[in-house]
């Protein structure tokens, strides 16, 4: 679990400590792994607020409402001139969760021929979908569609993950 620290004097005390600038998607996933060791102390610093108890940050699909935000970087892309030299939004998060906290929340992860793909490119089995599954589950929070007719043989959950969500 990921506990942000706001007093240096805490690291002080620790055997390693370890300052994650941005606490984004890539920064609160290496201080999650970092911080399982309890042996290793780690500071989060993040350049925007906390996602806590923002309903807008929550609801899939509903992001928009964040461009232009305190959520948001307000970046622009230089004049573009095929757009008649018009500057376009260029959302990204700042807040706690980085740009995951004012995304799409569409979950997309690569068919296991893509992960052997990469593996075979990078000559690093590691990133074989064999290796790669128990992360991939390690990360998500599946909510099971209602046991109805409906619903059923619609997701194979020996490729889910259910528990990301109560770590
Ligand atoms: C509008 C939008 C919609 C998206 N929709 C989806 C989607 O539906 N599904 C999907 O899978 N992906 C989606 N993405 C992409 C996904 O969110 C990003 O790829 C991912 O969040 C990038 O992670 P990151 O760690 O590289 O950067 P970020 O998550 O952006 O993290 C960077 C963090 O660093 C912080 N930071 C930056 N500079 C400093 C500084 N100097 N000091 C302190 N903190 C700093 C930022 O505030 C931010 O919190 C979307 C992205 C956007 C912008």
């Amino acid at each position: 679990m990921v506990r942000v620290v706001g007093f240096l004097s805490i690291l002080a005390s620790a055997t390693l400590a370890v300052i994650v600038v941005g606490g984004g998607s890539a920064g609160s996933i290496i201080a999650s792994r970092l911080s399982v060791n309890s042996h290793v102390s780690v500071l989060v610093i993040e350049g925007g607020p906390s996602h806590e108890n923002e309903v807008d940050l929550t609801i899939p699909y509903i992001y928009p409402r964040t461009f232009h935000s305190r959520f948001d970087w307000n970046f622009t892309t230089v004049p573009q001139p095929n757009l008649n030299n018009r500057t376009p939004i260029y959302p990204r998060g700042h807040v706690l969760g980085g740009s995951s906290s004012i995304n799409g929340m569409t979950l997309n992860r690569a068919p296991a021929s893509d992960w052997d793909k990469i593996a075979t490119h990078t000559g690093d089995r590691s990133f074989r979908w064999e290796n790669m599954l128990k992360y991939i589950k390690k990360n998500e929070g599946f909510n099971r569609p209602p046991n109805t007719l409906e619903y059923a043989n619609s997701y194979d959950p020996s490729v889910h993950g259910f528990n990301a969500d109560k770590i």
